[in-house]
């Protein structure tokens, strides 16, 4: 895109690690804070460079000499929202007229040949888009499971990072795959899938180009082959003792639709979590999205095996997937996070809008007493972040990341609410009004920093409707 003019302005550098001398900010008695875990925030926090040092309880004043102080006596306070499913290609092709009102199977034999037609710039506009939509949700950490690699998209991972670079968000991108064309039995068309060897090879390369570890890792890699339907049992192995070697998380859609698990006993004769467990990924490397039709037997196996599970509710009402048994994998003890999942089956990428059906669907198994609204922000934030393998995020406590999101409650749905935590998903909090990444804001007055909107919508809506033409 470098002959356009460019989207962000220049000062928008993101990443730029901040010094141990940075100045002290108090971020002073917010309205309400939800911080994840039983610590009091009462009065606000101190962050110094990319870390919270102090929490301020209610009525004090920190400890630490203060270089600035923000008033957030009008905001409400959270761990930024972290996303554990999504695939930011498919913003290109929502509310599509033909697929519609198309549950899960012949929903994707309709838009792989769409899809298939994606190249380098609509993929770059796509992540800036849907970046944009998340951060301004208040997600400040995302992850994308992309798996679509036709010839000419061979650097679509590359492309991602440019994008969630430019936004100055994390990102735990993984190098999705498809090896099973319908020829051999799968569900993709023979085109868009790729060879075990380009896959692996692929994945070893970004893996060492790209992923960071420890504390504070902006930009981390997990290997993602697409789904039972899409992949052969060698890529499901093979990428196993990949991530084993290099220590990098699993990722794969299981156990979404009834469909998905005729199709796994005719074609290897078992159940989704069998073939899971066949294939080395039942163990705490792996979070899987949607989870949604498994046995009592099962949830126990994926709870011992510390398996991770992505509710998307959204995504599993709009295909009406069913609904994924949480509790009971809590229970049994699989972690939960949420993700909005592609936005061709949401259509939206909003993580507080996702909270919030998550919250009345899970009601709807498990009745009201038992879905709370903190249970639901539990699973946006520390949740999702175990999903992830990440413990520096999705919680305000002493040592954590400063990545944090504010709402204002100004707007004539919250006029006459009470309780501003339960108010967020009650009365349908879905923007953020202040948004920090890392000790940096990207979000203030509703806005990002630098980020020419309009400009990015026109180009995006562009390439949207060449895509489907
Ligand atoms: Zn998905």
């Amino acid at each position: 895109m470098s002959e356009l003019s460019p989207l962000f302005k220049p000062q928008n550098k993101p990443q730029d690690k901040p010094s141990s001398t940075s100045k002290t900010l108090w971020i002073k008695n917010p309205q309400a804070v939800f911080t994840g875990n039983d610590l009091d925030a009462a009065g606000g926090i101190v962050v110094q460079g990319s870390k919270i040092v102090e929490l301020v309880g209610a009525g004090q004043a920190p400890v630490t000499p203060i270089d600035e102080t923000e008033d957030a006596s009008q905001l409400v306070m959270l761990p930024g929202l972290i996303n554990t499913h999504h695939h930011f290609y498919q913003t290109l092709t929502r509310a599509w007229a033909p697929v519609v009102n198309q549950p899960l199977f012949p929903w994707l034999k309709t838009l792989y040949p769409v899809w298939a037609k994606l190249t380098p710039n609509a993929l770059s506009l796509a992540c800036d888009v849907a970046l944009a939509e998340l951060l301004l949700s208040g997600c400040t950490t995302t992850t994308d499971h992309h798996y679509l690699f036709p010839t000419g998209m061979e650097d679509a991972i590359d492309v991602q990072v440019d994008s969630v670079k430019r936004m100055g968000m994390r990102a735990l991108l993984t190098r999705g795959s498809m090896s099973l064309g319908e020829d051999e039995g799968g569900l993709p068309p023979r085109h868009t899938v790729q060879s075990g060897d380009a896959i692996l090879k692929d994945s070893q390369r970004l893996i060492n180009t790209y992923h960071e570890r420890g504390e504070g890792a902006w930009m981390q890699i997990a290997l993602a082959p697409c789904s039972p339907f899409s992949v052969t049992r060698e890529i499901m192995a093979d990428s196993a003792q990949l991530a084993k070697d290099e220590d990098v998380r699993l990722h794969t859609h299981l156990a979404e639709t009834l469909d998905e698990e005729d199709f796994c006993l005719k074609m290897f004769g078992m159940r989704t979590v069998d073939y899971l467990e066949s294939v080395g990924w039942l163990s705490d490397r792996t979070w899987l999205a949607h989870g949604i039709h498994f046995n009592e037997d099962e949830i126990r196996r994926l709870g011992a095996a510390g398996t991770g599970i992505t509710h998307c509710p959204v995504s599993n009402m709009r295909l009406a997937s069913g609904m994924c048994p949480t509790l009971e994998l809590i229970e049994a003890g699989s972690p939960i996070g949420l993700g909005v999942d592609g936005s061709a089956s949401n259509d939206a990428s909003n993580m507080m809008y996702e909270a919030r059906q998550a919250l009345y669907l899970q009601r709807l198994k498990y009745g009201a007493a038992k879905i709370t609204p903190e249970l639901i922000l539990g699973w946006a934030t520390k949740g999702s972040a175990s999903l992830i393998g990440r413990s520096d995020i999705g919680e305000i406590a002493v040592g954590k990341q400063a990545d944090l999101a504010f709402f204002k409650l100004d707007e004539l749905r919250f006029s006459g609410s009470h309780d501003p935590i339960s108010a967020l998903l009650l009365c349908g909090a879905d923007k953020a009004e202040q948004v920090m990444i890392g000790g940096k804001w990207r979000v203030k007055e509703g806005q990002i920093i630098g980020l020419d909107t309009q400009t990015l919508m026109a180009r995006h809506r562009a390439v949207a409707a060449q895509l489907v033409s």
